[in-house]
């Protein structure tokens, strides 16, 4: 029977090229746009196949899915980013277990994250997710809530504020599903105006990755492009 994980490198290759294809029509220069691959509720093979394709910074949902594959994948030299909503009493494992966090939506988290990170490691990269769709999805601070968590970040000696992060609601219209994403660019303009120095928007997934592309993301994160549909939670 063919294994799950055997066409991956061959996903890879394309999604890479779909990237590469879409930088290309908005006049960006070749590999600005970083993947970072969407491992949630896939399985351990599924992460070593796209490493041994070339992959290395993977996206987790659940910390404590997260931590176990893991400590299974310890031989290799992955950069890990925790993407999913972070809980006040569940801080010390993402500080402890991650290079990045997208998911900052609360100055009581960043101050948590800035305290648990441990000496041994170098500081944290954060990024604050934004709600810029309004009502229609929970998670992500009030785009005018982002300067206040940005400010907490920057004090934080243990974090190191890199940018944005958004979920926009989804929309099968390019131009639609631009506008989030322009909203968000124009938040990033004016935290850099007002004196941060960010250089990430973590923005777009499979389904809108070209209209990311074309409004600055600098990270795409992708899962079912790659690995194929999830298995059930
Ligand atoms: C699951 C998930 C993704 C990947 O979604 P796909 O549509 O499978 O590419 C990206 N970002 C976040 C925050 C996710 O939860």
């Amino acid at each position: 029977m063919p294994d799950k994980t055997d066409g991956i490198d061959h996903q890879l290759t394309a999604l890479l090229n779909r990237i590469r294809a879409a930088e290309e029509r908005c006049g960006r220069a070749p590999d600005s746009v970083e993947l970072l691959a969407v491992s949630k509720r896939h399985p351990v093979a599924a992460i070593r196949a796209a490493y041994a394709a070339g992959q290395t910074a993977f996206g987790e949902n659940y910390l404590q899915e997260a931590v176990e594959k893991q400590d299974l994948l310890r031989d290799l030299p992955l950069t890990w980013h925790f993407i999913g909503a972070v809980q006040s009493n569940k801080t010390r494992d993402a500080a402890a277990r991650f290079d990045w966090i997208h998911t900052v939506d609360r100055p009581k988290i960043a101050r948590r994250l800035g305290e648990q990170r441990p000496e041994s490691l170098p500081p944290l990269n954060i990024c604050i997710q934004v709600n810029v769709s309004g009502e229609t999805q929970k998670a992500g601070c009030a785009p005018e809530e982002a300067g206040a968590i940005a400010n907490t970040v920057a004090e934080q000696p243990r974090l190191r504020l890199r940018g944005l992060m958004t979920i926009p609601a989804p929309s099968d219209d390019f131009a639609a599903q631009r506008q989030p994403f322009a909203r968000l660019r124009e938040l990033f303009d004016e935290l850099v105006a007002a004196g941060h120095s960010l250089d990430t928007l973590s923005m777009g997934m499979t389904a809108d990755l070209e209209a990311a592309v074309a409004e600055g993301a600098t990270v795409v994160r992708i899962g079912t492009a790659l690995f194929g549909p999830r298995n059930p939670a």
